[in-house]
């Protein structure tokens, strides 16, 4: 038993969280862990004033998050997994200096690296990959889109997960990210939707699994919309640690708190609430990422 008293005392894993060594770093995963927090998926936060520029120095920038992830464990027994990927923003800002067709080559010589690491138990999945944010228009979004069909490709041979980055155009962006997976024959299972809002219907998602932001609102959506949910889904806060922009973005003890509003609104409900925050916290993850080794 993991819930007693309407609190979930179990593994809480916040699954987008960002680390830089000129941040908070170590002090924010302290913060989540003195929340409550047990789990980690650091995700790779690539420098955007020093993109890598050929296959060394991806693997230099990849091995800095690595070797992060190594010093959170040792230093404050957190369980952390991690993700390694270019970035649709980083694609972006190379596709104005470099060209759509260097741009990509390097965007896809940064996932066939980002496996490599997955293959040497190094990572546990590829992202952030997919679109950008903003508005850029029909052409890049094609662009986009045929590299992303591309990597889930890569993804699918490799059997990966893939942390996607997408535009917030609700169900729109899901439909169409769902038929790049089935195009591919990537489960769409994998494609876990980061920043995803939560609303977590099936008719919504469309089947790829959101990975909820859990700013205030967020846990109203989810129990709102956690009847028509096939498939589970996880908690995260995109934490940035950004020392240019350091309360842009949710605090590292969010996913923590979260989890315990949402264990008081389940129990309301009526809902089994030790069986949804296993899923989302121990299950879930486990079936992604594979058992934390
Ligand atoms: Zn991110």
């Amino acid at each position: 038993m993991n819930l007693s008293d309407g609190r979930w005392s179990g593994p809480i894993l916040d699954n987008h969280f960002h680390l830089d060594k000129a941040g908070r770093y170590l002090d924010a995963a302290l913060d989540f862990k003195r929340a409550g927090g047990t789990d980690l998926v650091l995700v790779h936060k690539p420098d955007f004033n020093n993109l890598p520029l050929n296959e060394d120095e991806i693997r230099r920038a990849y091995e800095e998050t690595i070797e992060m992830a190594e010093n959170t464990r040792s230093e404050h027994d957190l369980r952390v997994r991690v993700v390694l990927g270019p970035h649709p923003a980083a694609w972006m800002h190379q596709t104005a200096e470099l060209g759509y067709e260097v741009a990509g080559e390097l965007h896809i010589s940064s996932v066939e690296i980002a496996i490599e690491f997955c293959d040497e138990n190094l990572a546990v999945g590829v992202g952030e990959v997919g679109r950008p944010h903003w508005d850029v228009g029909e052409e890049v979004i094609q662009h986009a889109d045929q590299l992303l069909t591309e990597i889930l490709g890569m993804c699918k041979q490799a059997n990966v997960p893939a942390q996607l980055h997408l535009d917030s155009n609700g169900e729109m962006t899901n439909k169409e990210i769902s038929k790049i997976c089935d195009s591919v024959g990537f489960p769409r299972f994998g494609a876990i939707h980061h920043h995803a809002d939560g609303n977590i219907g099936k008719n919504y998602t469309h089947g790829l699994t959101s990975s909820v932001v859990v700013g205030r609102d967020a846990i109203k959506d989810i129990v709102n919309s956690i009847w028509q949910n096939e498939g589970g889904f996880l908690m995260e806060t995109d934490y940035m640690d950004d020392p240019r922009r350091p309360g842009a973005v949710l605090g590292p003890k969010t996913v923590p708190k979260r989890t315990q509003q949402l264990s008081s609104s389940l129990i309301g409900m009526g809902i089994d609430a030790e069986a949804t925050l296993s899923a989302i916290h121990i299950d879930l993850p486990d079936a992604l990422y594979g058992e934390y080794v």
